[in-house]
């Protein structure tokens, strides 16, 4: 009798969530159901036959980070000031360090490592060093959140692509993502692992530029992934959104490694979309390490 496909599933250990948050980070911690987050999380991985979990949690350090009210989105909005800029909490490395170790000791059969999701690396490596030694993790995430916003009056000002899609063309706004990610790649070498590169594909506006075409920034995305391959760094496959070109153009460009990455911020949302990001990865070429927090590589 032939295996049947959720048989199959049991037998093929997912890959770590390699980017997850939980109550530690600033967006999460602000939500009032945030208390207690971690472990339900690590209780949802046991549940679903998860084996191991990063917990990346948000170092932002943009001094500039101007925003509109609703930006931020839901509880996170607090932190947009009166001023216009965004004043987010530092991150409490002690009490994340120590919730870490009470999942560990209560969840034995889940392999629980530490992490950042650093934002705007090439920009803050002085600021974040102490952090980063202190914290010594598993995993560094790098990622682009802001972009530079001079529309917003401060020299340093930065904002998100969902800002400022408001204020330039949608392409304008792509193009100047896909073009600051090398710089960022060149400008640091403390992160390990890039992840959504799709970023400023969420908030695309689509009412007023038609479905988002990937095609038309393929150059782009191509040379973001040529400048990461060369220096030999991991591209998350962030499963918020699969896209069949994204693990394709990294393998044609000399990608060697990948890490998976949900991106949740609820229990709920871990490992969401694993099982077809292995399918197309596969397909392309990249194979499981030993270890399920092993990068794939090819
Ligand atoms: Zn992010
Ligand atoms: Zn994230």
């Amino acid at each position: 009798m032939a295996p049947s496909a959720a048989h199959d599933d049991r037998r093929t250990p997912l890959p770590a969530d390699a980017h997850v948050h939980s109550e530690w980070s600033w967006d999460s911690g602000s939500d009032p159901d945030a208390p207690g987050r971690m472990d339900r999380t690590c209780a949802q991985a046991v549940r679903i036959g998860l084996p191991a979990l990063v917990f990346t949690e948000h170092v932002d350090l943009d001094p500039s980070w101007r925003a509109e009210r609703g930006d931020l989105g839901g509880h996170a909005d607090r932190y947009v000031g009166g001023d216009g800029y965004v004043h987010v909490p530092s991150f409490d490395l002690e009490g994340y360090l120590e919730n870490i170790e009470r999942c560990r000791t209560r969840f034995p059969e889940l392999t629980i490592l530490t992490g950042i999701e650093y934002g705007q690396p090439h920009l803050h490596d002085d600021l974040a060093a102490g952090l980063l030694s202190r914290g010594r993790f598993d995993r560094v995430n790098g990622s682009l959140h802001t972009l530079p916003f001079p529309e917003g009056g401060g020299s340093e000002d930065r904002t998100e692509p969902t800002t400022l899609y408001r204020h330039r063309s949608p392409a304008d706004v792509m193009d100047s993502y896909l073009a600051e990610i090398p710089r960022m790649v060149e400008g640091s070498e403390t992160f390990e692992v890039l992840t959504h590169i799709d970023y400023a594909v969420r908030s695309w506006p689509a009412e007023i530029a038609g479905p988002f075409d990937p095609r038309a920034f393929e150059e782009g995305f191509r040379s973001v992934m040529r400048s990461l391959a060369a220096t030999g760094r991991a591209l998350e496959m962030n499963t918020r959104r699969l896209w069949p070109w994204m693990p394709q153009w990294w393998a044609e460009e000399g990608g060697r490694a990948v890490a998976f990455g949900s991106d949740a911020h609820v229990p709920e949302g871990i490992a969401g979309g694993f099982r077809e990001a292995a399918a197309m990865l596969e397909h392309v070429g990249f194979r499981p390490g030993d270890r399920p927090w092993d990068m794939w590589r090819r």
